[in-house]
């Protein structure tokens, strides 16, 4: 993180608008002797009550984690042995890799098929298969019929939908828990809901399975000022709503006029665009974005490249969208 002010950080996804009120007031209201003299609560229960009347789901099929990354690593760990095999797409998330290494496991990575869906044969011997949707950097989704059939093919082990970013689409997985028995669904609130400082993501799963996980994650993994805050965030809908509807409607103006100044820009369900180039490399389009604080991310899948752009405010838009056009 730079702290130079005049820096526009597209780079990491992070959502430009401020977090609900609420969630200001809740850490107040937690900034007491006696809460922060405690332990926090290990299950984390009011913040479970709170999502699960948001979301509609069972509260008990709830896990908290520090961060998404924390539930990921806490599955990994949950199901993946010594020397087990763990099964992603790609190009996508590229943390995946790094906890399957961790765990001194393998790693087998499944290209996606045309137009970024599930390829016809999926390893069907994995402990565990990460599908991020949307995915990252692509932005693009998997219809919930092929999340189900591949559920059905890695079963009895673990198919982990990561929606990180399924605050920004049209449809979400958490239907199909508790219908599909071997899926689990992780969130994080560092992205729609503004709060990727205040670490916290949480798994949804049968409460079964989520009665094991708990063995499995460090006791006091979120804290008092962080269960505070997301229990406020989860419950604020309405004010999630209006900056959902605010980045979707900059998302959308944002891919029109990148597109219009030559980008391949792949249509996005997440709070980001994936930005290709036929005529030119991209890489030094982002070393002289990075030359005028405007930071975007390259990303390079084995030659595979492009740009990924965090959607921020109509004014970060434009202030990208200027400099990019003086550029190319
Ligand atoms: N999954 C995906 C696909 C992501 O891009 C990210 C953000 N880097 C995460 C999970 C983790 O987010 P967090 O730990 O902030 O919840």
């Amino acid at each position: 993180q730079l702290n130079d002010p005049d820096v526009l950080k597209l780079n990491t996804n992070e959502n430009p608008y401020p977090p609900s009120p609420r969630v200001f007031d809740a850490v107040r209201a937690a900034l007491t002797t006696n809460h922060l003299r405690k332990y926090p609560q290990p299950l984390g229960d009011a913040f479970r009550a709170a999502a699960g009347r948001a979301l509609n789901v069972d509260p008990d099929g709830i896990l908290i984690g520090n961060g998404s990354d924390d539930i990921l690593t806490i599955l990994t760990r949950a199901f993946v042995p010594e020397g087990g095999l763990v099964v992603a797409p790609t190009p996508s998330y590229i943390l995946y890799r790094s906890l399957a290494e961790i765990q001194g496991a393998r790693f087998r990575a499944v290209p996606f098929a045309a137009g970024w869906q599930l390829p016809e044969a999926w390893p069907t011997d994995g402990n565990i298969t990460f599908l991020p949707n949307p995915n990252s950097p692509s932005g693009t989704v998997v219809p919930l019929a092929a999340v189900e059939r591949l559920a059905a093919r890695v079963a009895p082990a673990p198919l982990v939908l990561d929606e990180a970013y399924a605050d920004f689409a049209d449809d979400n997985g958490l239907s199909l828990v508790g219908r599909v028995p071997n899926l689990i669904v992780t969130r994080t609130l560092s992205k729609a809901y503004s709060l990727a400082g205040i670490r916290f993501g949480f798994a949804v799963a049968g409460p079964a399975v989520v009665r094991e996980l708990v063995k499995v994650k460090d006791s006091y993994n979120c804290d008092v000022l962080s269960l505070a805050a997301a229990a406020a965030a989860v419950e604020d809908q309405e004010y999630f709503r209006g900056v959902r509807a605010k980045i979707v409607a900059t998302r959308g103006r944002m891919a029109a006029e990148l597109a219009a100044l030559g980008f391949d820009v792949t249509p996005s369900h997440a709070n980001f665009l994936w930005c290709r180039r036929a005529d030119r490399p991209v890489k030094p389009v982002y070393e002289e974005l990075k030359r005028r604080k405007v930071l975007v991310r390259y990303m390079n899948y084995d030659g595979y490249d492009g740009l990924r752009m965090t959607v921020g405010t109509d004014a970060e838009a434009d202030r990208l969208l200027t400099e990019l056009r003086d550029i190319l």
